[in-house]
């Protein structure tokens, strides 16, 4: 399998190379050749599949010829080893928990997916790899836990000052050892502007041999695709779900998108958005416009401007998707909608599934007989300074991330341009 840059179709490149360059030059984003087709035998029986059996055969035609069978399988084994349970709320709305990882976000997948590759590729490679990421929130945390003390990983966390919840910063900021967070005096698309342009620098290339963690690096971003396939897996209906992916970056729901296009069945996808609505303006008028990001309670999910915007439109030119609809929501309808659902059906939602929870119902109400999931992307509890008084009680933290709050924060602070993060890894190394 080769990945082609969406810049430039003459220039290709493996699944290793891929990961290591993170992106193709003049910024491309790297998009699979030829997209597989996994076998009906293979989608009509997936309950038969362990979770990392059913990865396997998911991901095998994505990583083949540059990770060996065995290994990708011992991989997955680890990758996946928590559940995604798919959780009903009411008797057309299910929810997808993609919480159950060390972080508490679904961003472990692709986090962990992505350092277990990188650590298999460094036995070939015996330089030393910088991991450049700019997070709006999970990100950050999902690759520190995921990268933590890995031999030969330097990891560079760039963080909004103000703009993440105080648990992610206590996620980010105090691993130490490998993990470096620097929080800057800007915007989420300031800290990624910052990282495109470091990935993109010929000086600091010749001295660091960088990749990205971010969703545009190709093993983030196709991992993603398996918890689709577990959310089928666990689908109680004949008729294939309406799947709602809460949006920012627009990694998550490209990774729908791909997996539909390999033979996942799906009715249709929303593109459930807060204020931040890059996408749902794209899908009504046609016309794409990078966007000033918007400060909202779903902070995950504030990207003006979200990177993996043309993976998506290169997946729509594809035949296979059927439908794909956008809809967004502020805070205001947001925060109602975690009361009701608390109070209705008593379960929890964090900022982030609500979105997706409210494009669900709205695409349910427009396209009767369907029903649905939607992506629960982050534990409710890393969020309990907005769910707490929404739904008047106390939410528990669970065990495996209450352990922060012990620990000591550390952080660079910079102003929002490139010279500083040039200046500070200059400085470190
Ligand atoms: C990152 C994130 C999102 C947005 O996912 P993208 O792949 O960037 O669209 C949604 N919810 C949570 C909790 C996140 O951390």
């Amino acid at each position: 399998m080769k990945y082609v840059s969406l810049n430039d179709p003459n220039f290709k490149v493996d699944f290793k190379e891929a990961v290591l360059m993170g992106q193709a030059p003049g910024k491309g984003l790297f998009f699979p050749e030829t997209i597989p087709e996994l076998s009906i035998e293979f989608l009509e029986n997936l309950k038969q599949y362990s979770k990392a059996a059913l990865a396997f055969e998911v991901l095998n035609p994505f990583t083949e010829g540059c990770i060996e069978s065995e290994a990708l399988k011992k991989i997955l084994e680890e990758t996946l080893d928590f559940d995604f349970p798919l959780v009903p709320v009411n008797e057309s709305v299910f929810s997808l928990e993609l919480f159950h990882g060390p972080t508490g976000a679904f961003k472990d997948v692709g986090a962990r997916f992505l350092s277990r590759c990188l650590q298999y590729f460094s036995k070939e490679n015996s330089r030393k790899f910088t991991i450049l990421v700019a997070t709006s929130g999970d990100t950050g945390g999902a690759v520190a836990d995921a990268f933590f003390g890995l031999e030969n990983v330097e990891v560079v966390i760039l963080f909004p000052k103000g703009r993440v919840s105080e648990l992610q910063r206590m996620q980010l900021t105090t691993y130490g050892k490998n993990i470096n967070a620097l929080e800057v005096a800007g915007t989420f698309d300031d800290c990624q502007a910052m990282v495109k342009q470091a990935l993109a620098d010929d000086n600091l290339n010749s001295k660091f041999q960088f990749t990205s963690a971010n969703s545009i690096n190709v093993a983030r971003w196709i991992s993603q695709q398996v918890y689709y396939f577990l959310a089928l897996q666990q689908w109680p209906y004949e008729k294939a779900p309406v799947i709602s992916v809460p949006s920012g970056n627009l990694g998550n729901l490209a990774a729908g998108m791909l997996a539909n296009n390999a033979g996942l069945k799906v009715e249709a996808f929303v593109a459930a958005c807060n204020d931040n609505k890059a996408i749902v303006d794209y899908l009504e008028s046609g016309v794409y416009r990078e966007r000033e990001t918007i400060a909202t309670i779903s902070n995950a999910m504030d990207v003006g401007n979200p990177s993996n915007f043309k993976r998506i439109l290169q997946s729509l030119s594809k035949n296979k998707i059927k439908n794909l609809k956008g809809y967004s929501f502020n805070s205001d309808e947001t925060r109602n909608a975690i009361e009701k659902v608390f109070r209705n059906d008593g379960y929890t939602m964090d900022p982030h599934g609500a979105v997706a929870y409210l494009g669900l119902k709205r695409f349910l109400e427009e396209n009767p007989g369907n029903a649905g999931l939607f992506l629960e992307t982050a534990h409710p509890a890393k969020f309990e300074n907005i769910v707490e008084p929404i739904v008047h009680g106390s939410l528990e933290l669970p065990e495996r991330f209450s352990h922060y709050k012990d620990k000591k924060s550390v952080a660079g602070r910079i102003p929002p341009n490139f010279a500083a993060l040039q200046q500070f890894l200059l400085s470190e190394n």
